[in-house]
């Protein structure tokens, strides 16, 4: 319980923990990076003009090796990746969707990526090598669906759709549809944080008792994904987890 507890707490201050009110950037910086390159950077504004296939895999290699958190929007119609994310720490950044708005004020559509780092999974007193057996263990959390509903709203004035939320950890993706999550949907958003912690503790359960059992972990962990697809549903939150191969 202890665990699950200290768990909650900081998933809660993950990415959007201390989310601020946007400021509009003085001076954003925009640096056109070629490569295998995002990282968790203090340089809001930055641009990597990579796939999104690509920018996944990235996140992904992050979750699992490093501790700094940041916020991104992939942009399809010019395939990049903005840094938005302000003031990056191991707890959070802060979210400044002006900086989108100002270096690409053309844009009708984004969606919003950040990671669940692995190191937010060693409370449950796992080995770093452990952490392979954890994908799809952090959904979003409400924190982070609610900041981003305001977000969203904000966007929209601008005339930019939010179109994805997508939170990536170290073996995929969860990717929640925005566009179908409504008023009555966030009324639900209680339940959903109930939801997720017994997710992530099941999780732990789960690898427990079957550490030693890699085919029956695999299938398990598939049953409480899509037992956490449904449930959401049921809330109204169109929610997927996906694999990276
Ligand atoms: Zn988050």
């Amino acid at each position: 319980m202890r665990a699950k507890k200290l768990f909650t707490i900081l998933v809660a201050s993950t990415i959007l923990g201390c989310t601020t009110m946007p400021v509009k950037p003085q001076k954003p910086i925009e640096e056109i990076v070629a490569g295998p390159s995002i990282k968790p950077s203090e340089d809001l504004g930055l641009v990597y003009k990579i796939s999104q296939g690509e920018g996944i895999k990235q996140l992904s290699y992050l979750a699992m090796n490093n501790k700094l958190e940041d916020i991104w929007y992939y942009i399809p119609e010019t395939n990049e990746w903005l840094d938005y994310g302000n003031k990056v720490s191991k707890n959070g950044c802060n979210p400044e969707p002006n900086v989108l708005l100002t270096l690409r004020p053309n844009i009708k559509e984004v969606s919003s990526y950040h990671i669940h780092p692995a190191c937010n999974l060693s409370m449950g007193g796992f080995y770093k090598d452990e952490f392979k057996h954890f994908p799809g263990a952090l959904p979003p959390s409400k924190e982070d669906l609610t900041y981003l509903l305001e977000e969203r709203a904000e966007l929209k004035r601008s005339g930019v759709n939010l179109k994805e939320v997508v939170v990536v950890d170290l073996g995929g993706y969860w990717v929640v549809n925005f566009e179908t999550i409504c008023k009555e949907t966030v009324k639900k958003m209680q339940y959903y944080e109930m939801l997720v912690d017994k997710h992530t503790s099941s999780y732990y359960s789960l690898y427990k008792y079957n550490k030693n059992d890699s085919k029956k972990l695999e299938t398990f962990r598939k049953d409480l994904i899509k037992d956490f697809e449904m449930k959401a549903a049921e809330l109204g939150m169109d929610m997927k987890y996906h694999f990276l191969e």
